[in-house]
């Protein structure tokens, strides 16, 4: 058995796979309620698999014709007290610790010289955030939920209020399906929120552009040698990248650029000729080493522009009795403090609970119950993602990245 064999084992033992598999209860609040959930990202999923392990009638649409139909995007880690415990009690870590990856919490961190200056290796001790393809945890998922849950192809346009009671789901193919509750796990631009909040998340300075390594093994060895298993991050003069190992092996990689969006559409990125992306890229980090900017040239011939949105750490909202956010439609935040999937599956688990934990007496109370849990903790995690943006690309980086590794291994962050 590897050393990393060794963590996964110990993983399962320490964190135990309890499956609470509560019986269907008449008078739980969802008893005989049609749930609709719009958006089967790792928040719906989980909330789909919780509510139909408690006896709900769910049925969560999405508008991908299918699970396999778009990049999935890349590796995330999932921490004990949130994404992992969503797991747990949804009876999946042990398949979530059978597919991933605890030598992938390896971190770097790099000057836009580069030169080393954190060199995190996980040991079996403080393997707690093992990685896994954002791809395959989609899949632990959706297998987990009675077959047909998920209706594809599904593209939810609103959601209406009917006069004699009831929810209205109106989709892009001109159909409409009825449900008695509808939970909007729909991403950032969700589509179930206007029911809740009138507030849109906004730009948040900062764009990633995505690229891939597919043969870094074979053909860009001193590249494969320096992410590792895990990440490095490349930090300094105002731009960023992010480089991190996947499950097959590719490497993928996220150009950070703190500029503007009139600044993006002047460039005029033209996505269709990756070279000419490529060459606006190596002149946009023009004063980096040659070996960091030798990422940017070994990126395979596929680029893809990700501008990043966040929402306001406080937020208006109007409680609904039958309609609620989970996610990123809840609470969209850039991906710096590495928290986004975790929080999600933690609203999830929140929302599954409130609603048939025994403890709201009606679907309402458990809704207010949720909402205020998540708006509280959603005001403090967007307040501090984006205080770590402005320390992961600014012009003084790595200085302030070093201190946030420092405090997190006191154990502090
Ligand atoms: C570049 C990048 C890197 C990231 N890295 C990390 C990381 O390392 N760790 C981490 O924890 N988080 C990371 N995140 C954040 C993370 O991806 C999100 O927080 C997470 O995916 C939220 O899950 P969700 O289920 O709420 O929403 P989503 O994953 O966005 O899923 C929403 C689902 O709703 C569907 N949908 C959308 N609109 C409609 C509609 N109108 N009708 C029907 N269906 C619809 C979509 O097809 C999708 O399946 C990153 C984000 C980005 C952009």
């Amino acid at each position: 058995m590897t050393a990393s064999q060794s963590g996964r084992v110990r993983n399962i033992e320490r964190i135990g796979i309890e499956v609470d598999m509560t019986e269907d209860d008449a008078t739980s609040p969802i008893a005989g309620k049609k749930i609709a959930i719009v958006g089967a990202g790792p928040s719906g999923l989980t909330l789909a698999r919780l509510l139909q392990m408690r006896g709900g009638s769910v049925t969560v649409y999405d508008l991908d014709p299918s699970l396999a139909a778009r990049n999935q995007g890349g590796s995330l880690d999932l921490h004990e007290a949130s994404g992992q415990l969503a797991l747990k009690k949804a009876g999946l870590l042990d398949l979530f610790h059978a597919a991933a990856r605890p030598e992938g919490q390896a971190t770097r961190v790099l000057d836009h010289h580069g030169k080393i200056y954190v060199d995190l290796r996980p040991s079996d001790e403080t393997s707690t955030r093992p990685e896994i393809d954002r791809g395959t945890l989609q899949s632990i998922l959706f297998d987990s939920l009675e077959p047909g849950t998920v209706k594809w192809g599904r593209r939810l346009l609103s959601v209406e209020r009917n006069e004699g009671g009831g929810l209205c789901l109106r989709f892009a193919d001109d159909t409409t399906e009825q449900a008695d509750l509808v939970f909007g796990s729909d991403g950032a631009w969700s589509r179930v929120r206007p029911m809740v909040s009138p507030d849109k998340p906004r730009y948040s300075d900062i764009t990633f552009i995505e690229g891939r390594i597919s043969a870094a093994d074979t053909d860009w060895p001193d590249i494969s040698r320096l992410v590792g298993e895990g990440a490095i991050m490349v930090t300094g003069d105002n731009r960023a990248i992010l480089a991190q190992r996947n499950s097959d092996g590719h490497i993928r990689l996220y150009a950070c650029l703190r500029e503007t969006e009139e600044w993006i559409a002047r460039q005029a990125f033209d996505f269709t000729d990756p070279a000419s992306v490529r060459t606006k890229l190596l002149a946009h980090y023009a004063g980096w080493s040659p070996e960091m900017l030798q990422m940017l040239t070994a990126s395979d011939d596929q680029f893809v522009l990700r501008p990043i949105y966040t929402h306001e750490p406080t937020q208006h909202w109007t409680p609904q009795p039958d309609v609620t956010l989970t996610g990123d439609a809840a609470h969209v935040m850039p991906p710096f403090t590495g928290k986004g999937v975790n929080l999600a599956m933690q609203d999830a688990l929140e929302l599954a609970d409130a609603l048939t934990g025994g403890e709201h007496a009606d679907v309402a109370s458990a809704l207010r119950a949720y909402e205020s849990g998540m708006l509280a903790r959603m005001e403090k995690e967007i307040r501090l993602v984006l205080h770590d943006q402005d320390i992961f690309v600014s012009p003084i980086a790595p200085q302030g990245v070093i201190e946030l590794f420092e405090a997190r291994l006191r154990g502090e962050g």
